[in-house]
């Protein structure tokens, strides 16, 4: 076979955005991907072929449907839902569900993207998606999200299973609403299999699901910090979010000595002084599990506490910034102030929070700077346990599974330097996620010919 041209990346983000229009979401991640990707394929012969970037980033198929439901006044209402299965190379598909006013199919197809290579590092064998619906689950009553979710289910169900599509939460769909899909699902296939993931401990659920996307990245970036000598006690920390991912993020860095000094909503940020300890990051799990309030809350009951209301929290110095609420929340100018600040670290708790020119300063200025994609890979990797331990009919200990996680992020941590360190202690963990996660997947699809 004669020898294929070198990608040139201006010429193929040209083509994918015509192929794609005005999913900007999409772009900036796939941009983001190939332009450490490419360098690596022109390398190596074997990945020059066969269009696999092309291929790469073209989803295997969207299911588009509406999503009837009534509301408690009786009304119809309408929405539109999504399954992105983008990648089953080298497993079922695998990716959460997210409700949000925000949603679209950009969104969507930009999630299953990085999808398909956080789940290749986490060595498990699933493959990448990621759906939802353009549903706003703030202020709706817990029988309206119910007639939602069996809804969005009624149709779902066909296109998913065990071993072809294992739904989870994201953004928006917690433990409610995986507990009421799980239960319409379970109604319509008449079978109990793990199709979901994420599920209640009484059926079918793993012990640390519910934390270990905000653990594995805590871990991610104690094992950043190790790899430079370094250390998360007394360091203070500022987090963005409120929601699942902050919470046990925050929770993770104050059992390991650290100072965490902000959390947020989509309305502002409370800056704590003195510090959120064990005690005080309990009222916010009642706060935000339970009561579905306010961060602003927070506030009023803890004196030491000031709310900001609709601000970001990266203006407070620290040394570890953990962005752990939504895409794009993380500007250039925040990174700037971030640096100024003494900034050391920043992991990715949610997925792409900081914008491309951010990621291209933190990049310059040589700081820890860890993608979502490595950095909050431990709660896929726990849905992967939880798949395993359905499939077995059994459930491993919260320390067993709290040990496989702590080793899955530290594979990953490894898979980075392997591939990006500049052999003087330097690491573009950027780019050894994505070379790291790619080479797997582009190997399989490589095996299977023109598929
Ligand atoms: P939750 O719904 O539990 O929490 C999301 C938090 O982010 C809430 O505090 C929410 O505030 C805030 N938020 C959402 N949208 C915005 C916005 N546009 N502006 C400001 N704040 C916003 O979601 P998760 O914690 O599960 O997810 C957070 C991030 O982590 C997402 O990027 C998700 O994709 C990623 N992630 C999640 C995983 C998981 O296991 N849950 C796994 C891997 C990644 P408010 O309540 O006001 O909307």
């Amino acid at each position: 076979m004669a020898s294929t041209p070198p990608y040139d990346l201006d010429e193929f983000m040209s083509g994918l955005e015509k192929r794609n229009p005005n999913e900007v979401e999409f772009h900036q991640a796939v941009r983001e991907v190939v332009q450490t990707v490419i360098p690596f394929v022109n390398e190596h012969e074997k990945y020059r072929q066969d269009q696999i970037l092309e291929r790469m980033t073209e989803p295997d198929r969207i299911v588009i449907f509406r999503v009837t439901w009534e509301d408690d006044d009786g009304n119809f209402r309408a929405n539109r839902a999504w399954r992105v299965q983008f990648n089953n190379s080298i497993g079922p598909y695998k990716g959460g569900l997210r409700f949000h006013t925000d949603v679209t199919q950009s969104v969507l197809k930009f999630l299953g993207f990085e999808q398909v290579l956080k789940n290749s590092l986490t060595g498990l064998p699933m493959g990448g998606a990621k759906g939802g619906a353009n549903f706003n689950p703030k202020g709706k009553s817990d029988h309206e999200v119910m007639r939602f979710c069996q809804s969005m289910m009624t149709e779902l169900y066909r296109h998913i299973g065990e071993d072809t599509d294992i739904p989870a939460g994201d953004i928006g769909v917690g433990q409610r609403e995986i507990s009421y899909l799980f239960g319409q699902y379970k109604r319509l296939a008449n079978r109990f299999v793990g199709t979901l993931t994420g599920k209640g401990l009484s059926f079918g659920g793993s012990l640390v699901r519910t934390e270990a996307t905000g653990y594995g990245c805590v871990y991610f970036c104690q094992n950043m910090l190790h790899h430079r000598g370094d250390g998360m006690a007394g360091k203070s920390v500022a987090i963005s979010g409120s929601g699942n991912v902050a919470i046990y993020a925050a929770e993770k860095a104050i059992e390991l000595g650290a100072k965490v000094l902000t959390l947020s909503d989509s309305d502002g940020f409370i800056h704590d002084r003195q510090g959120i300890d064990a005690e005080k990051l309990a009222f916010v799990k009642d706060l935000k599990e339970v009561r579905r309030g306010r961060i602003s809350e927070y506030a009023q009951k803890f004196k030491s506490a000031e709310f900001y209301a609709d601000r970001r929290p990266w203006g407070v110095p620290c040394e570890i910034a953990l962005p752990c609420a939504t895409q794009n929340e993380v500007t250039a100018e925040d990174v700037q102030h971030l640096l100024d600040n003494g900034l050391v670290a920043l992991c990715e708790g949610a997925n792409m929070p900081v914008q491309a020119e951010g990621t291209d300063l933190l990049l310059a200025a040589n700081v820890l700077y860890a993608p979502g994609k490595a950095a909050n890979a431990g709660g896929v990797a726990v849905s992967g346990l939880e798949q395993s331990q359905n499939a077995l009919r059994i459930s491993w200990s919260r320390d067993e599974v709290d040990q496989r996680l702590k080793g899955i992020m530290r594979d990953i941590h490894d898979q980075c330097v392997h591939y990006a360190s500049d052999g003087n202690g330097c690491v573009n963990y950027a780019r050894g996620a994505n070379i790291a996660g790619f080479v797997k997947v582009a190997d399989a699809m490589l095996a299977y010919g023109a598929v």
